[in-house]
Formats: C-alpha cells, structure tokens, sequence
C-alpha cells in the first residue's frame, strides 16, 4: 500500500522546529501533507489563510510536500485524503504523555493510522509557536527561530520595526 503521511498542527506560526521535522519527513515520506487544524475555539494569532501562505512561501523548495487545511477530527480527515500516516514532533517529556494519548485515542477511532514521531535538532528541542507569539509581542529577535518572512509578518502584526 502506498504511504500518504499528514503533518497537522496550529503553525501559529510556522517555525525552523516545523522545518526541521519536515526536512527529515521528506527523507522518508514522498508524499507529506501540512494540514493546518481550524479550530474556531482556539485564538490563534493569524488566520488559517496567514498561516497556509507562509506554510506554503518558506515550503516551496520541498517537492513533496502539499498543503491543505481540517477541521473536525484527525481520524477523518486521514481517512479523507488516505491517509495512513501521522507526523509529530517530540521536543521534551512534557509532549510524550499528550502525544501517548492522542495517539492510542486515534489508532482506537481509525486503525489504519500510524503516528509517527521525530525529534528536531537539539537547537529546536525548547521552540514553539507560543513563544515565537510571546517573544514577537514584546518586539524581541525572532530571527533564530523562524524564517525571515514569518519574521516579517510577526513584525506587521505586532507593528514593530527592526
Ligand atoms: P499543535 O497545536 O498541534 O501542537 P503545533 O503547530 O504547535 O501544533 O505543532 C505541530 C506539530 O509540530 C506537533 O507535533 C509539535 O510537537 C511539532 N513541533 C512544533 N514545534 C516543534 C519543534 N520545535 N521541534 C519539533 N517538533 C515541533
């Protein structure tokens, strides 16, 4: 059977932590989908439409990814596209027991789904899109952890100069 693998998340915004496990995701699956997960209970600080054009700017030189967008459940959408693989991200322990449950709460909803897990590079382990969006609103240097155009487009949502 062909292997269809999914990336999901927020992408709040997309990081070099996300990079760096898609670069290793491309190794290994040809065919990879970034869904980016509408939740309309969850405040985010872009739009799904911001976050999938950034997605799609500082991804263009990967061929094999594709990018879309979910709501609802995961087990579904997986089972939308065919999909038989989930990508996720292990930075610390404190991800380990969430991902623990999601991923035996999903394998029991749809059983031909299989997660995934890498680690990034050790630089990557403390990164997430929440303290991008802290450090951002208080105008600090985000050049380390994304990618110049996200970084541009933190600044105009935050209206800072640098
Ligand atoms: P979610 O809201 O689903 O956690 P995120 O956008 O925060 O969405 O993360 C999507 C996936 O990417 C998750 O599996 C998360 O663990 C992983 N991830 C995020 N940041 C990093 C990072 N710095 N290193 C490795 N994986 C990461």
């Amino acid at each position: 059977m062909k292997t269809k693998a999914i990336y999901p998340g927020s992408f709040d915004p997309i990081t070099f932590g996300h990079l760096d496990l898609l670069k290793r995701s491309c190794k290994i699956f040809e065919d990879l989908t970034i869904a980016v997960v509408v939740n309309p209970h969850k405040k985010a600080l872009f739009s799904v439409e911001e976050r999938v054009a950034m997605i799609r700017k500082v991804t263009s030189s990967f061929s094999c990814i594709k990018i879309d967008k979910f709501d609802g459940l995961l087990v579904d959408y997986a089972r939308k596209i065919n999909a038989n693989v989930v990508i996720r991200g292990l930075r610390a322990i404190a991800d380990f027991e969430y991902e623990f449950q999601m991923a035996l709460v999903n394998r029991s909803l749809n059983s031909r789904l299989d997660m995934v897990y890498m680690m990034p590079s050790v630089e990557y382990t403390y990164l997430s899109s929440s303290i991008v969006r802290e450090l951002a609103s208080l105008q600090g240097d985000v050049s380390k952890f994304v990618p110049a155009y996200v970084e541009k487009k933190l600044r105009e949502k935050f209206k800072y100069a640098r």
